[in-house]
């Protein structure tokens, strides 16, 4: 149970706030409590109204690689809104963000900016749409790509949680032109492009799906993906909004060695600011607007706080070996939490890569969200509570993976598996 003060706060803001919150997972529903409300955070810590501290593995949801605060961010962010918080005109920090995109994204030609990960997602659809001249795309079973329309049709992340992946709201018209199917069953591809390949205008995926738990592809699976999209004329857009720039310069498409059209990004390249980004190959980038017809905009796009924090926050990457720190610190929990499930004689099934990781309560292979619904939701409750009044704070739903920051010390972990062990018992 959180403390007193958040517990009032709560109160108070769903008196004014749908729900109490501004994204729906924040409100702990699914973990059956209310959410503790935050003074501050730094480094691996974030701390709540009534001052209790917390190792924080939720990391503001991806983007808080470094931790929470970093120096480096917070004086940039200083010195950058002396010259000006927005122009709403080009400025010198878009291109340096679209060379470091473009030098470090296997597939990105050319980016544009915007203003979450969400606008990124929807403009990547519309750009596949207009590029094609096709309506249809395929989605997969819990992979959440933003609140999007076309997208919220059998959604992960807080939809999946909150019991609502089809949302209200969506138009049947639109959500017709969505084909939803399972990830890794290579068949469902075959069986839909076999049929009506030359009508689908994009394959959306997270390579990594991050929001119904953390599943991995099978052996093959991108590839084919790729294949059987360059066949038919179809867009790859890998959804690396969570993967891009956290388990490499390049992400997914970087360690697996496939290159998708379309690449949507954001969290890490924001520095914890809003941001989003879209891009891929130049002759489907060269449809957007003012060269070509597909029109998109945004006010704040290109903002200039959000892109030199973000550039700050890769160079300080760039300068610590920030993915192999990370990739150290992941096997240091792995080793750990592994090492407490054998002592505990639980064979829970553990996933991870780089520094993102997800436990799930049971001994079952996770391919898809159908294996993750298959989990003991209710033990995962109880490790949940059990780990945040010992101070660790995880993801507060099952669905939700978990991440690392370079701002973890051994220390960190070491405490987090202590918490941990005494988490298991009271399962
Ligand atoms: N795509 C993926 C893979 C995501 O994980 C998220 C958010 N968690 C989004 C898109 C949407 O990003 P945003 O919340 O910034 O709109």
């Amino acid at each position: 149970m959180v403390g007193p003060l958040s517990q009032k706060l709560f109160a108070k803001a769903k008196t004014v706030i749908p729900g109490g919150v501004n994204s729906p997972v924040r409100a702990f529903k699914n973990v059956d409590g209310d959410p503790f409300f935050v003074r501050r955070a730094a480094g691996s810590r974030i701390t709540d109204v009534d001052d209790k501290t917390y190792i924080d593995y939720v990391g503001t949801w991806g983007p808080a690689i470094l931790g929470h605060a970093p120096i480096t961010i917070t004086q940039t962010i200083h010195e950058v809104a002396k010259d000006g918080v927005s122009f709403g005109t080009p400025c010198p920090w878009e291109i340096q963000m679209a060379q470091k995109i473009v030098d470090w994204v296997p597939s990105v030609e050319k980016v544009r900016m915007t203003n979450s990960g969400t606008e990124a997602t929807m403009s990547a659809i519309r750009l596949a749409r207009g590029f094609t001249g096709r309506d249809k795309i395929i989605k997969f079973d819990g992979c959440y790509h933003g609140h999007v329309d076309h997208l919220l049709v059998a959604a992960g992340s807080g939809a999946l949680t909150h019991g609502e992946p089809d949302s209200a709201g969506v138009p049947k018209d639109f959500s017709n032109q969505t084909i939803v199917l399972p990830y890794n069953d290579f068949e469902a591809i075959q069986t839909v492009f076999d049929s009506i390949g030359d009508e689908i205008a994009a394959i959306i995926l997270e390579p990594f799906p991050a929001n119904a738990g953390f599943v991995f592809p099978r052996e093959g699976y991108l590839q084919f993906l790729r294949d059987i999209t360059t066949k038919h004329g179809t867009v790859l857009i890998f959804d690396e909004v969570m993967t891009g720039f956290r388990l490499a310069k390049g992400g997914v498409q970087e360690l697996v060695g496939i290159t998708p059209d379309l690449t949507c990004m954001g969290k890490v390249i924001g520095g914890g600011l809003p941001v989003g980004a879209f891009g891929g190959r130049s002759d489907i980038m060269d449809c957007v607007a003012p060269i070509g017809p597909v029109y998109q905009a945004g006010t704040l796009s290109g903002n200039p706080l959000a892109l030199a924090a973000g550039l700050a926050q890769l160079q300080a990457l760039e300068d610590a070996d920030g993915y192999t720190q990370l990739e150290n610190k992941g096997a240091q929990l792995e080793a750990g939490i592994k090492g407490l499930l054998k002592d505990h004689g639980l064979d829970f099934t553990f996933h991870r890569a780089g520094s993102m990781f997800c436990l799930f309560f049971t001994d079952k292979e996770m391919w898809n969200v159908s294996d993750v619904n298959g989990a003991d939701m209710d033990a995962f409750k109880r490790f949940f509570w059990a780990l945040l009044d010992d101070g660790v704070y995880l993801g507060p739903s099952p669905y939700e993976t978990n991440f690392i920051s370079l701002a973890h010390s051994a220390g960190d972990i070491d405490d987090t598996l202590d918490a941990m062990s005494k988490a298991f018992k009271k399962i």
